[in-house]
C-alpha cells in the first residue's frame, strides 16, 4: 500500500480523499493555491505545498507545478477527485512516465470516454443501448439536417468534448436547427477548445439514472445499484438519489447485469459511472465518467462500500475489499448540493461565513470544508458542502432530509438550502415521479 497521497485538488474533495486515506495508514499532501491558504484540507492534510495563484489554470490544473509538489515530498500516488484535471488523459498519462500511481482509470480510458463520440461507438460495441443520433461528428448544416431528419425532430446539438451540462442546443424544427448549428459549434470551440458537435435525439421527459460500478485488477468488476440524478438545473445536478424511486427490482437487476457485462467487455479499471437517460421503460446511454462523482455519497450510504478506499486499492494493485457482485444495497439515500449561489441568477456569491452549525444525528453526514470564519473565493466552483441523509425507506428519509435541512445554517453566505427546503415540499418531489424538467419548471412558478 501507498505511504503517502498527493491530493490535487481543494475543497470538500480534498478532505474526503485526505479523511479515505487517514482511515487507511496514508499520510497526506494538500495541493493549493495563494487563495486557499487557509482551506480546511490545507490545514488537515499532513504536509501542503502552494503550486499558484488563485486562478485555476495557474495552480489547480497546473500540471508542472502539481508533479514538482508530488516530487519534492517523495508521494506516490496522486488522487485527483473530481474537476479539473480528474479526466485529462494526458496528466493520467505523465504521472506514469513520471514513476507515480495515477489513482484512476487508464489513460486510454479516460481519452475514449471523454470524447462524447468515441463513448458513443464504445458504449455500442460494450452492448449499452445508446440513443438514436448521427453517430459520429456533424461536419455541415446539410449533413446536421439530414440526420435530424432520419432520427426526428426535436434533437439535441451536443459538443464531443462537452461537459458540465454545458454546450446543448435543442432544435424542434429546421428551422431552429439552422440557427443553432453555427453557434453551437463556435461555443464548443470557445469553451471546450474543440468544434466538433453531434446530433442525439431529444427526449422529451426523461430521468437521469446512473450506475456506479468498480474493476479491480484481480478480475473483479461489481456494479453499486445506480443514483437517480434527475433533479436538475440548466443539464446540472442539484439533488441525488439511490436507489431510483421509479425503477423495479427487475429493471434495476437488467440494467446493472448490463453495465457489469459492459465493464468486463471494456476492461476498465477504477471506480466508473455509466450515464442513462430513462424514458418509457428504456434506457439510453448518454455517456462515462471515469472518475469519482461529486453524488458518490449516496452510494456509500446505501451500499456501505468506502469508494475512495477502494480507488486507493485498486491502483495499489490489491483487490477490492468488496467482490460480490452486484453489491447488497440497503435503504435510501438523498445527496442536496449546497451551493453559494445567487438565488435567481444561479451564478457563484463568495463570502465570509459566520455561523456555522452543521446538521447532526442519525443517519445524517455532511461533506464540506466550511468552517465559522471561512471565505468563499470567487474564484471555483460554487458548490460548498454536500448534506447527505440515508434511512431505511425514502419516506423516513425525506423527513430526516427535512429535519437536516431545517437544523443546517449557513451564516453570512447566500445559499440555495431555502431551494432545497422548498423542493421538499412539492408533490412531484414527494412522490418521486419528477423528470428532468421538473425543477426549472417549479422555479418559474415560484417567480
Ligand atoms: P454533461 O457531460 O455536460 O453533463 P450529459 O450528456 O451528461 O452532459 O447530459 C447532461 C444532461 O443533459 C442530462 O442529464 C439531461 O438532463 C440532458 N440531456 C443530455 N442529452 C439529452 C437528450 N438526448 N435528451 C434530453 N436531455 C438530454
Amino acid at each position: 500500500m501507498f505511504k503517502k497521497i498527493l491530493i490535487a485538488n481543494r475543497g470538500e474533495i480534498a478532505l474526503r480523499i485526505h479523511r479515505a486515506c487517514k482511515e487507511m495508514g496514508i499520510s497526506t499532501v494538500a495541493v493549493h493555491s495563494e487563495a486557499d491558504a487557509s482551506a480546511l484540507h490545507v490545514k488537515l492534510a499532513d504536509e501542503a505545498v502552494c503550486i499558484g495563484p488563485a486562478p485555476a489554470n495557474q495552480s489547480y490544473l497546473n500540471i508542472p507545478a502539481i508533479l514538482s509538489a508530488a516530487e519534492l515530498t517523495d508521494s506516490e500516488a496522486i488522487h485527483p477527485g473530481y474537476g479539473f484535471l480528474s479526466e485529462n488523459a494526458k496528466f493520467a498519462e505523465i504521472i506514469k512516465e513520471l514513476g507515480f500511481t495515477f489513482i484512476g482509470p487508464a489513460p486510454e480510458h479516460i481519452r475514449q470516454m471523454g470524447d462524447k463520440i468515441e463513448a458513443i461507438s464504445t458504449a455500442q460495441r460494450i452492448g449499452l443501448p445508446t440513443i438514436p443520433g448521427s453517430c459520429g461528428a456533424i461536419n455541415t448544416i446539410e449533413e446536421a439536417i439530414s440526420s435530424a431528419e432520419k432520427i426526428g425532430y426535436p434533437i439535441i446539438l451536443k459538443a464531443a468534448s462537452g461537459g458540465g451540462g454545458k454546450g446543448m442546443k435543442v432544435a424542434h424544427s429546421e428551422g431552429a436547427l439552422r440557427a443553432a448549428y453555427n453557434i453551437a459549434r463556435s461555443e464548443a470551440k470557445a469553451a471546450f477548445g474543440d468544434e466538433r458537435v453531434y446530433l442525439e435525439k431529444y427526449l422529451q421527459n426523461p430521468r437521469h439514472i446512473e450506475v456506479q460500478i468498480l474493476a479491480d485488477t484481480h478480475g473483479n468488476v461489481i456494479t453499486l445499484g445506480e443514483r437517480d440524478c434527475s433533479l436538475q438545473r440548466r443539464h446540472q445536478k442539484v439533488l441525488e438519489e439511490a436507489p431510483s424511486p421509479i425503477l423495479t427490482q427487475k429493471q434495476r437487476d437488467k440494467l446493472l447485469y448490463t453495465c457489469q457485462k459492459a465493464i468486463s467487455k471494456l476492461g476498465y479499471l477504477g471506480a466508473g459511472t455509466i450515464e442513462f437517460l430513462y424514458e418509457n421503460g428504456e434506457f439510453f446511454f448518454i455517456e462515462m465518467n471515469t472518475r469519482l462523482q461529486v453524488e458518490h455519497p449516496v452510494t456509500e450510504m446505501t451500499t456501505g462500500v468506502d469508494l475512495v478506499q477502494e480507488q486507493i486499492r485498486i491502483a495499489a494493485g490489491l483487490p477490492m475489499k468488496i467482490t460480490k457482485n452486484p453489491v447488497a444495497l440497503r435503504g435510501h439515500s438523498i445527496e442536496c448540493r449546497i451551493n453559494a449561489e445567487d438565488p435567481i441568477t444561479n451564478l457563484p456569491r463568495p463570502g465570509t461565513v459566520t455561523d456555522y452549525y452543521p446538521a447532526g444525528g442519525p443517519g445524517v453526514r455532511i461533506d464540506s470544508a466550511l468552517y465559522p470564519g471561512y471565505s468563499v473565493p470567487p474564484y471555483y466552483d460554487a458548490n460548498i458542502a454536500k448534506l447527505i441523509v440515508h434511512a431505511s425507506t425514502r419516506e423516513e428519509c425525506l423527513k430526516r432530509l427535512k429535519r437536516a435541512l431545517d437544523e443546517y445554517i449557513i451564516g453570512g453566505v447566500t445559499t440555495n438550502l431555502p431551494l432545497h427546503k422548498k423542493v421538499l415540499n412539492c408533490d412531484a418531489f414527494i412522490n418521486g415521479t419528477y423528470d428532468i424538467h421538473f425543477l426549472e419548471s417549479f422555479m418559474k412558478q415560484e417567480d
